[in-house]
């Protein structure tokens, strides 16, 4: 079904590879059982591409992620790679896939598993069934906005500067995915900004609303203040469907959303870029977490974040929403089952390792589709 669809497989360094190996094991389920099978590229990234070419990515690397239907990416970095120039720290290897993939528009789901319910450090009545989505500028904002620097003053104090910025058309663009998302979701749209003291928040709120009237009638779009949303995100986070919001606000209320949910085990990622003329958008897959250097090798590392960004590829770069929820039930049923890694073990539960719950996941796929 997919076999001319084509991924990049870039595990990177620490548990990268570890994780990246649960995925390839349901991936040969679905392969088997629904035929639907990719044709896989694997590529380095990070250390272990420096420890072999001198270079956290090379040329031909970043020439695959461009050519590709979509991109999974394990985690970089480690202690052995920290004394490096910041040029060819692991690190630059995903800067880099992010700046010329233009991977404008960041995806962070927030949701609750009902068997991981105590791990949130909300009430379970405040956060039971929490299926939310933040969808974060990544390319532009504060972050990149020029002027920028630290100066001295004529007094030879000095003074540190950054500048937020936003054009009509980079509004619009992330504008447009977070409106996009909600058309498959419950139909509602918080845009998020400080309006009230910034003018670019009062362009993002204008650019939001022009855009909502002319092409997104059937959504529901809401505007709302960025320090009410975090205050809202831990008094109701259920009334939130998909968030967007600039670099810097969405930076910090997604990270807010997702200890919501407990682990960053759990926690799985997208970055798109925009539609080419076929309509294909370049995309990249990754966990929020990094290498764990502290537990690589040890079989420990939760696959689960990992699994969750394979099921947001099926959804979002191949719209097998089916597929992807059968990935997301496996999951819930593995976790229901009472199987658990190290970093969300719980008393009464069976502690397993990376590889015993990947294979869990596989059986209970096996269980679902019998
Ligand atoms: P980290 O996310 O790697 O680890 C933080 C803590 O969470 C550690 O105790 C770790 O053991 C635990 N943890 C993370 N993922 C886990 C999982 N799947 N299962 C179980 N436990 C998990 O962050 P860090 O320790 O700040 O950084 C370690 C290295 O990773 C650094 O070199 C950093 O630069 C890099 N990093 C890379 C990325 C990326 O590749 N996108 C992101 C963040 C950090």
């Amino acid at each position: 079904m997919a076999r001319n669809k084509r991924l990049l497989l870039l595990p990177g360094d620490g548990i990268g590879p570890e994780v990246m190996a649960e995925v390839r094991r349901v991936m040969a389920w679905f392969d088997k059982r629904r035929a639907l099978g990719f044709e896989v590229v694997d590529g380095l990234v990070g250390g272990i591409s420096y420890d072999r070419h001198g270079t956290p990515l090379t040329d031909e690397v970043m020439a695959l992620a461009l050519e590709v239907d979509a991109v999974l990416f394990g985690a970089v970095g480690g202690p052995k790679w920290d004394h490096l120039d910041f040029s060819v720290k692991p690190e630059r290897g995903l800067l880099r896939l992010r700046k010329e993939m233009d991977l404008f528009a960041n995806l962070r789901p927030a949701v609750l598993f009902e068997p991981l319910i105590e791990a949130s450090t909300l009430k379970p009545e405040v956060v039971r069934g929490l299926d939310m989505m933040i969808v974060r500028e990544l390319t532009g904002g504060i972050y990149f906005g020029t002027p920028r620097g630290i100066e001295r003053l004529a007094d030879g104090s000095r003074r540190g500067v950054n500048t937020e910025v936003y054009s009509e058309a980079e509004i619009e663009r992330v504008g447009r995915v977070a409106l996009e998302l909600a058309r498959k979701r419950r139909k509602l749209v918080h845009s998020v900004d400080k309006a009230n003291v910034m003018e670019s928040g009062v362009l993002w709120r204008e650019v939001m609303t022009a855009l909502h009237k002319a092409e997104y009638a059937d959504v529901e779009l809401r505007h709302m203040y960025a320090d009410n949303a975090a205050m809202q995100l831990v008094r109701d986070p259920r009334q939130f469907d998909v968030m967007v919001a600039g670099n810097l606000f969405a930076d910090i209320l997604s990270d807010c959303a997702a200890m919501l949910t407990g682990s960053l085990g759990m926690l799985p990622s997208a970055s798109l870029g925009a539609p080419d003329g076929a309509g294909r958008r370049r995309a990249l897959y990754e966990p929020v977490h990094g290498s764990a250097p502290d537990i690589a090798g040890q079989g420990r590392a939760n696959p689960i974040a990992m699994l969750m960004s394979y099921a947001m590829m099926l959804r979002y770069s191949f719209d097998l929403a089916d597929e992807a929820d059968l990935v997301e039930r496996a999951i819930t049923g593995v976790l229901d089952g009472g199987l658990r890694t190290a970093d969300i073990m719980q008393p009464g539960k069976a502690r397993v390792s990376t590889e015993v719950m990947g294979e869990a996941v596989v059986s209970e796929l096996d269980k679902l589709a019998a």
